[in-house]
């Protein structure tokens, strides 16, 4: 079975295809000859991870997965959320966020926070969501140098380092977009 990811995400691709069984072959958004800058214009993590999968599927008859994912802060009612990429601005650069998030946190006591990946997979004409979340909490300065967006300023709860601590391994055990992922290749097996 051939399955598209809605992705050219060349790590995000091969980590999921190690996953999966050799009857399942993922095809990347550059295997089908989709060049397009896919529009992200929905308000969820949700809704985006839907636009993109069906935008594969209406447009090229696969079927097909997409994932979107974001950070969650309590005090901020929920946001970044959808707009974690670009919470300081288009350029989308991540200290840029993360020194952004931390001004918006500075007199908070509550520094609750969430990560949360969604996953949309059309399989043959349905449609299933998969979600995880890893919750944890916002720290005041950043710390670690691995991973990437907010991994510097997210400690994990139970943990006592950030994601940027952790190695590639350890946080994908427990991350966000691992959970949802298991959940994926749980149901495709
Ligand atoms: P994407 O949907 O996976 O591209 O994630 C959107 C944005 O959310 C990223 O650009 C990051 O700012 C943030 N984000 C998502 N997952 C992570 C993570 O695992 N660590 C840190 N930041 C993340």
């Amino acid at each position: 079975m051939q399955l598209v990811f809605a992705s050219n995400n060349k790590n995000k691709i091969k980590e999921i295809q190690l996953l999966l069984t050799e009857s399942i072959q993922i095809l990347s958004l550059q295997d089908i000859g989709c060049s397009a800058d896919i529009p992200e214009t929905a308000d969820t993590i949700e809704g985006n991870a839907i636009l993109k999968a069906n935008y594969v599927t209406e447009k090229f008859g696969y079927n097909c997965f997409a994932d979107d994912s974001g950070l969650e802060v309590q005090a901020l009612n929920g946001e970044p959320g959808v707009y974690s990429a670009r919470y300081a601005g288009e350029q989308k650069n991540d200290n840029d966020n993360m020194d952004k998030l931390l001004e918006a946190l500075k007199d908070k006591t509550n520094r609750k926070a969430n990560f949360k990946t969604v996953i949309c997979l059309n399989l043959n004409g349905k449609q299933h969501l998969f979600t995880g979340i890893i919750n944890g909490k916002i720290i005041e300065e950043k710390t670690g140098n691995n991973g990437f967006g907010y991994d510097p300023v997210f400690v994990p709860e139970g943990y006592a380092k950030t994601f940027a601590e952790l190695t590639i391994t350890e946080k994908s055990a427990i991350s966000h977009r691992g959970l949802a992922v298991k959940q994926l290749v749980d149901f495709l097996k």
